[in-house]
């Protein structure tokens, strides 16, 4: 992107662009960090916007490594999931014996998922989120490696955005 000819989305003063990490709560997780992202940035009103090339990718690697986390899933984790599958909260219900209101427990943090639920939520995600099926039997017999988390663990979700290569930090 040329230096000096862009301009803000909110107010449409001239912004300035440069490349830095920008946490990237509209993926609905409150742990992503884009890093090396160009960020459209405006002096005047002080709006940050991200500039995401390939965003259909980013989610495809997101829940790609949700499903490889090393830990338990959260509940935005899940949620994520959840949608990336393309499920609503009553379909994923259903698909899991349970009922809608267990299902916003769960993505709320409100209640513990156990880790057979865990499991089966990414075998899930895998194999019906769009483009993950070419990696379905690597990351389920990974599944082995994956513990409990432990709340003071950093679950920090680090993608380097060149390469969308995604690190837990
Ligand atoms: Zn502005």
């Amino acid at each position: 992107m040329a230096k000096g000819k862009v301009s803000c989305n909110e107010c449409g003063s001239g912004a300035t662009v440069r490349r830095g990490a920008y946490r990237f709560d509209a993926s609905g997780l409150d742990n992503v960090v884009l890093k090396g992202i160009e960020l459209i940035e405006c002096p005047a009103c002080g709006n940050v916007d991200p500039v995401i090339p390939k965003m259909t990718e980013l989610f495809r690697v997101l829940a790609m490594a949700m499903i490889a986390k090393p830990q338990s899933l959260t509940g935005k984790e899940v949620r994520y999931l959840r949608k990336y599958a393309g499920m609503s909260a009553e379909q994923f219900a259903r698909m899991l014996h349970t009922d809608k209101t267990t299902i916003s427990k769960w993505e709320n943090d409100a209640v513990k998922i156990g880790s057979k639920t865990d499991l089966l939520i990414r075998a899930i995600a895998v194999q019906i989120g769009p483009g993950l099926k070419s990696e379905a039997e690597r990351l389920i017999r990974n599944f082995e490696t994956i513990t409990e988390r432990d709340k003071k663990q950093p679950s920090r979700l680090e993608v380097d955005s060149e390469t969308l290569k995604c690190m837990y930090a």
